[in-house]
């Protein structure tokens, strides 16, 4: 944030080829007609908004999952030829992470690499100016078209990278007001109409804060803007909990926020929102957004959210699924077409159960083969916590865990009873594959993956049958799902929001074992090999139980075959990111 530009001349900072951004006449027409009719055209679109993309191809690298479902929404509605337009930060600079052996332990450091987005494909539209810190800020304005969608972003070469800095701090409140007011002027810049904006978590309220004041500022009555802006305005909320997430003091509010609304009812309305000089963004979001979406059935059942009178928030539970052209290997997603299980459009077919029963235990054996080629493929290129390569052997049943390294998602929980894990591996020649990145600063999580790491160490065994590959990422976690025979997803019960790893797995025919949470959820509990227990120690033990039986599977023809159709039976439609779409879709027109 440090592009200062000069002192604000409150002109220079609107002059945009569009003008007034605002359909005020369609508003009005719309309510005369008692209900809104958001028909979405490519002046018009669906928008979305997101502090984080997972989106390598196209230069953006997120963190975990809220990136990987905006990269996958985009790619579905690219896919159903809907107008939508994602409206996001690119970061100049990504992290990587790297693990070295280091005496007795392991060393883990991270480097920070620049990226440059002329190299994918963006271009240049102009720049825009937001306010802060009592300094003109200068954000440029690059987008890239991809079929029906566009990809918007502003930048500067102060941005920072993802998630820097703490979470309260000025520098995240600064890339978030980037986003939200710089993001919305660039749209304008685009010559684009939000149709409806949706706000992928709170990190983006900017967003919908920005448009409220611009309609104000054209003269519509406040309270009509406040019911318009609400009117169009989706909340996805991916938290359980709202006293998890961190406040914002007034006076960074008076530094980054307040200097760049130009109404004063706005401001007034929003400094309302304080209690004791703090400000949850949750809050204001709440108040901000009418419609709003939980990520599965069970977690819009249980998040737990109030809104600034108290009430309890009900969210809509819209289920994540994936793009699954991007995470399927490409016979898989041929297979399914021809045994007619997917359409064209990647939706589950009417009699796509039909389809399903039809899938033998030698088909699947076939397309693991494969998949377990192009794994070993990517794994000729990424090295383990020694610096090697690892080479999966045909015959070997491996199993993966991957996914970000957070307490919560508990890694370390096939490593509870390393002699029992031992004689699984040994019984049915298994492999295991970790991933999972440690958030930079994390000194409890770099110490439990250090604890792992040298566990396995100690073991001549295990040293050859356990490898855990750094800086995880899409590429990783794309061909472990389609080279693998079974993962392992054993959040705690209650604190997984959706999670989309899974997903992967079973699209790929892989035998999944989890505990009934996220998700996973939305189906019963018989669907797939669920972890139980009261307790943590009886969790181990049914865990185990699992890795036995699930292994075992891969040696018996008709368990494998009807523990994988039981899976996609109950699964494909959840997977499926075009229903996810057109739940959003439905949900808001
Ligand atoms: C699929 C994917 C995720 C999603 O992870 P969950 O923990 O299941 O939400 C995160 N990171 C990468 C790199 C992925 O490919």
């Amino acid at each position: 944030m440090n592009k200062t530009v000069g002192k604000p001349e409150p002109d220079e900072l609107y002059t945009h080829p569009l003008e007034n951004i605002e359909d005020v006449q369609g508003f009005y027409e719309a309510i005369n007609r008692q209900h809104l009719t958001n028909s979405l055209s490519k002046e018009r679109p669906y928008t979305y908004w997101t502090i984080e993309l997972y989106d390598k191809q196209n230069g953006i690298r997120g963190g975990g999952g809220l990136g990987v479902l905006a990269a996958d929404t985009r790619r579905v509605a690219e896919q159903s030829n809907v107008p939508f337009v994602l409206v996001t930060p690119f970061y100049p600079s990504e992290q990587h992470q790297h693990y070295v052996k280091d005496g007795d332990g392991f060393k883990n450091y991270t480097t920070h690499e620049p990226v440059d987005y002329v190299k994918y494909g963006f271009s240049f539209l102009d720049t825009v100016n937001i306010k802060c810190n009592g300094t003109i800020v200068s954000l440029d304005v690059i987008e890239k078209a991809l079929g029906s969608t566009r990809i918007v972003c502003v930048t500067e070469p102060g941005f920072g990278e993802l998630y820097s800095g703490d979470s309260g701090g000025d520098h995240r409140l600064y890339q978030e007001v980037a986003l939200g007011f710089g993001g919305y002027q660039a749209l304008k810049l685009a010559g684009l109409r939000p149709a409806i904006m949706q706000l992928n978590e709170v990190a983006t309220f900017f967003a919908a804060l920005a448009r409220l004041d611009e309609l104000t500022a054209n003269g519509m009555d406040f309270y009509e803007a406040v019911v318009y802006t609400r009117k169009h305005t989706l909340y996805t909320n991916h938290t359980l909990v709202q006293a998890a997430e961190a406040d914002f003091g007034y006076d960074q509010f008076e530094r980054f926020v307040f200097p760049n609304l130009k109404s004063l009812a706005v401001k007034k309305w929003l400094s309302d929102k304080f209690e004791n000089g703090r400000i949850r963004l949750s809050a204001v979001t709440i108040e901000i957004a009418e419609l709003r979406s939980g990520v599965s059935k069970l977690h819009a059942r249980v998040a737990n959210y109030h809104d600034v009178a108290g009430n309890k928030v009900k969210f809509k539970a819209i289920t994540n699924g994936i793009d699954i052209p991007t995470w399927t290997a490409p016979s898989i997603v041929y297979y399914y077409k021809k045994h007619n299980i997917l359409d064209n459009f990647y939706l589950p077919t009417k009699n796509y159960a039909e389809g399903i029963e039809k899938i033998t235990a030698e088909d699947i054996k076939e397309l693991k083969a494969k998949g377990r080629t192009e794994l070993n493929t990517v794994l000729s290129k990424r090295p383990d916590q020694y610096g090697n390569f690892v080479k999966i052997p045909d015959d070997a049943i491996l199993f993966n865990f991957k996914r970000r390294f957070v307490d919560y998602k508990r890694p370390w929980l096939p490593f509870s009873d390393p002699e029992i894990l031992k004689l699984i591996l040994k019984k049915h020649n298994g492999y295991y594959i970790l991933c999972g990145r440690v958030h930079e600063g994390d000194t409890n999580m770099a110490k439990k993956l250090e604890k792992i790491l040298k566990l396995v160490d100690k073991d001549e065994f295990l040293k050859e049958r356990v490898h855990y590959l750094p800086d995880y990422d899409e590429e990783l976690g794309r061909t472990l799902s389609i080279g693998s025979n079974i993962s392992i997803n054993n959040p705690i019960v209650g604190l997984e929001a959706c999670g989309t790893s899974w997903m992967k797995d079973i699209i790929n025919l892989g035998l999944l074992i989890s505990t009934h949470d996220g998700g996973v959820a939305d189906c019963s509990a018989d669907s797939y090999l669920s972890i139980d227990g009261d307790t943590e120690a009886e969790e181990i033990d049914s865990l185990y139980a699992r890795m036995e039986e699930a292994a075992s599977a891969w040696e018996n023809d008709f368990d494998l075959e009807f523990l994988v159709k039981k899976e996609l039976d109950n699964f494909l439609p959840v997977i499926s990111g075009t229903r996810m779409l057109r739940d959003y879709l439905d949900y808001l027109f």
